[in-house]
Order: C-alpha cells, then sequence, then structure tokens
C-alpha cells in the first residue's frame, strides 16, 4: 500500500477521492456523520455542464469531469442514475438575452458543443412548451443530469470491495507534533494523510487550526413537485419577460426539481410563497406543469470559496491535511476524484489543480499586507507625486 489516509466527508466530493485513493493503493478510511445522504450532493440539482463558465481553469475541470462522468457511467452502468439529455436555456427579456448571447459566444470559442436555438426548434424539443418571444437560446447536447444520491451510494459499495474501510461519526482534527490524527467518537485514526472535503462545513472543521477558509455561505433553494406526465427531457433553463429565471428538471418517478435563476442564487425568500412563485415562473412558458403540485422545498448550502473557485491542496504549513472543497461539485467529482488521489499517492502534481491552492488567499493577504505596510513606511513625499 502507498500510504494511508482518512477522508473526512462522505458526499459527491469525499466519496469519489476515497474511491480513487483506494484504487491508488493508499489505505484509505472514510469517515461519514450521516448513513443517510445529506449536504450540498443530496440536495443538488445536478446538472453536469461547462457551458457558461467563465473562468479558464474552472472551465477546463469542469470539462474534465463530464469526461469523467463518462468514463464512470463505462464502469458502474445504469447503476449511478446519469443522463446525458442536454440542456436548453432561452431568454425572453433583453438583460437576460445579452448574457445568454456572450455565454453562446464565449462557448463556441472553446469549441464547447452548444449551439443556438429557434423558438421553433425548441417546441420540436419540447413541445409541452410554449415560449414567448425568445431573444435567445441555446442547446447544449452533451451536458447531463446526476443523481448524486445513487452515485454516492455506487462510489461507497466500490470503495469497500475494494478494502477501504467507512466509519460513521462526526470527525474531529487532532493536531499531534507532526501529524493531525482524527477523532470519531471513541475512536482515534492516525493516517499519514487528512483530506478534508466535509462541504460547507470545512471551515469549521480547519478553523481550529487558525486557518480561515475563504468561503460565503450560500444558500440554495430547490422546489420539489409531486410527479407530473413526462413534460421535459434534460435541464431547461428559462429568463421570462417579466420575474424570476428559473431552472428545472424533471426526474425519473416524474417530479420535477425547479431552482431559482442561476446555479449559484442564494435563497434570500426560503418560503412556500416563493416556492409557489417560481412554479408560476415555470408554468408561464410550460402550460403543461399547470397542475403541478409542491410537495416541498429544500435549502441546502453549497460549500461557496469567496471567489469562487474550488479550494484543492495541502493546508500551506500544515501539508498532512489536504482540502477539496468546491461549488459545482457534482459536475467535477470524477475529475477531483482522480487527480486528487494522484498527488496524494504522490505519483505527481497535477497542473489542472494549480490555479486553486489553498495557498492563493494567503498570498493575497500577503500582498495586501505589504502593500499596507509600504504606504505607512514610506516617507510622505512619496503621496505628493
Ligand atoms: C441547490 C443546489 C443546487 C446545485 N446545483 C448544482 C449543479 O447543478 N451542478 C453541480 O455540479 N453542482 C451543483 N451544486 C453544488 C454541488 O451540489 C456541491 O458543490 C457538491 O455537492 C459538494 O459536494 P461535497 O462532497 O463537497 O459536499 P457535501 O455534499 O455537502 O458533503 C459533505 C459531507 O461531509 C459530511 N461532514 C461534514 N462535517 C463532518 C464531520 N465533522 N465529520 C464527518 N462528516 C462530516 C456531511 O455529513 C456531508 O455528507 C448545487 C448545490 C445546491 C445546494
Amino acid at each position: 500500500m502507498a500510504g494511508s489516509c482518512a477522508v473526512i466527508g462522505g458526499g459527491i466530493l469525499g466519496s469519489a477521492i476515497a474511491f480513487e485513493l483506494q484504487g491508488s493503493g493508499v489505505e484509505t478510511v472514510l469517515v461519514e456523520r450521516d448513513m443517510e445522504a445529506q449536504g450540498a450532493s443530496a440536495f443538488s440539482f445536478a446538472s453536469l455542464s461547462a457551458f457558461g463558465e467563465p473562468q479558464r481553469d474552472v472551465y477546463l475541470l469542469k470539462a474534465q469531469g463530464m469526461i469523467g462522468w463518462r468514463q464512470w457511467t463505462k464502469s458502474f452502468g445504469d447503476a449511478l442514475g446519469v443522463r446525458w439529455d442536454g440542456e436548453i436555456r432561452w431568454a425572453e427579456n433583453a438583460e437576460a438575452a445579452k448574457q445568454l448571447d456572450a455565454q453562446i459566444e464565449g462557448a463556441l470559442s472553446r469549441g464547447y458543443p452548444v449551439q443556438r436555438m429557434s423558438r421553433t426548434a425548441i417546441i420540436q424539443r419540447l413541445p409541452a412548451v410554449q415560449p414567448g418571444e425568445v431573444s435567445a437560446a441555446s442547446y447544449a447536447s452533451a451536458d447531463g443530469q446526476a443523481d448524486p444520491v445513487r452515485t454516492m451510494k455506487v462510489l461507497r459499495s466500490a470503495f469497500l470491495k475494494q478494502g477501504g474501510k467507512l466509519l460513521v461519526g462526526k470527525a474531529t482534527l487532532i493536531l499531534t507534533e507532526d501529524k493531525v490524527a482524527v477523532g470519531v467518537g471513541e475512536d482515534r485514526i492516525d493516517p499519514e494523510r487528512v483530506v478534508v472535503a466535509a462541504g460547507a462545513e470545512t471551515a469549521a472543521l480547519l478553523d481550529r487550526f487558525g486557518w480561515d477558509t475563504p468561503m460565503d455561505p450560500s444558500p440554495g433553494l430547490l422546489v420539489v413537485t409531486s410527479p407530473v406526465q413526462p413534460t421535459l427531457v434534460g435541464a431547461v433553463y428559462v429568463f421570462p419577460e417579466q420575474g424570476p429565471g428559473v431552472h428545472l428538471r424533471q426526474l425519473p418517478d416524474g417530479r420535477l426539481l425547479i431552482g431559482e435563476e442561476s446555479q449559484e442564487q442564494v435563497a434570500k425568500e426560503p418560503t412556500m410563497d416563493h416556492a409557489e412563485r417560481l412554479l408560476h415562473q415555470a408554468v408561464l412558458s410550460i402550460p403543461a406543469l399547470r397542475g403541478a403540485d409542491i410537495d416541498h422545498f429544500t435549502v441546502e448550502w453549497r460549500p461557496m470559496p469567496r471567489d469562487g473557485m474550488p479550494i484543492v491542496g495541502p493546508l500551506p504549513g500544515l501539508g498532512a491535511v489536504y482540502v477539496v472543497t468546491a461549488h459545482s461539485g457534482v459536475t467535477i467529482a470524477p475529475a477531483l476524484g482522480r487527480l486528487v488521489a494522484q498527488e496524494i499517492a504522490g505519483r505527481e502534481q497535477a497542473p489542472l489543480l494549480e490555479a486553486f491552492r489553498p495557498g492563493r488567499f494567503g498570498a493575497h493577504q500577503a500582498e495586501a499586507d505589504m502593500d499596507i505596510e509600504e504606504i505607512f513606511t514610506a516617507p510622505p513625499e512619496s503621496f505628493l507625486g
């Protein structure tokens, strides 16, 4: 075996990393607090897409993630519950159309599989839909939709089959003289490395080392309806003439998931009234949903690093702790699982992860501190030009 590792957090990221680590020959213990799937992964819209991603490194990681999902599909088959039904967006108001136009241009220039769509083409693909006047529209044919709860089960069982160990309980980190141990109730593990992949709770775990994980709390709301007749294929984003935009998709059992605006939208109004408003917005363009009832809505915390980019790598000054936290974690999970395992197993550094190192925040802070220091130590004349 090539070393030992504990992974804290059995969401989609922790499960992917534990599975890949064990497969790479690293003796791995996965520590998860809940037996039932919780956290962002269990309440995610779970679309698999790199469309509209402005940041180049994140785009590349997402694209790798989408390739990784196809590889997982080859290995695990239908058990994952992933579908490749594409994604349609259309804008009926000028502001949203301008933004969508720019996203289409950006994606086309990168060679992303996306095409412009007419209103007629939208209706041909989705006959239940009656858009208003369409000012811009896109169809991303290679985008997919995942079922993270099923995927986590599949990954965890493959991990156990490979000889990995699962500990159920709340993990705490214990700093020893030269390493970091993990406490779980009465148990204590002393691995060579610890991966912290605890989603939105990552910051709370690392706080005890004085490491201020720069994350912004970001609650996301999803409306879940009762089952309706087959109405939609793939993910659909609608930006109507008036009122908030919505994104929605139909699950295989007929229920609909409806979210507001983009994946990053902060749930400012997590109430049933607002959930009904979102359903109403969807009905404006998809009248077939008029009879749908809201079953419930969920509000879950997204792990959202302050600059929007994943945080991946060893903590500066405490290399035994490797942190992995990201938004769009479902899309990028297979890529991160593979690359993080590759680094921890000691095979090689992954260039694709360089932009995401935790040290970037420290470096910015240090630069800012130096600037401030320079201002206060510089002679007053230097401010006079
Ligand atoms: C509403 C919403 C919509 C989204 N839509 C998309 C989308 O369309 N596409 C996409 O790619 N991403 C989407 N995301 C983001 C994506 O879901 C997350 O980035 C991803 O699920 C993060 O996975 P994770 O494993 O890091 O965290 P989580 O899934 O939150 O898992 C963390 C796990 O750590 C465990 N844990 C925490 N602390 C401890 C501890 N001390 N000891 C033991 N266990 C612990 C928790 O129980 C939990 O199971 C969405 C998120 C939300 C909320």
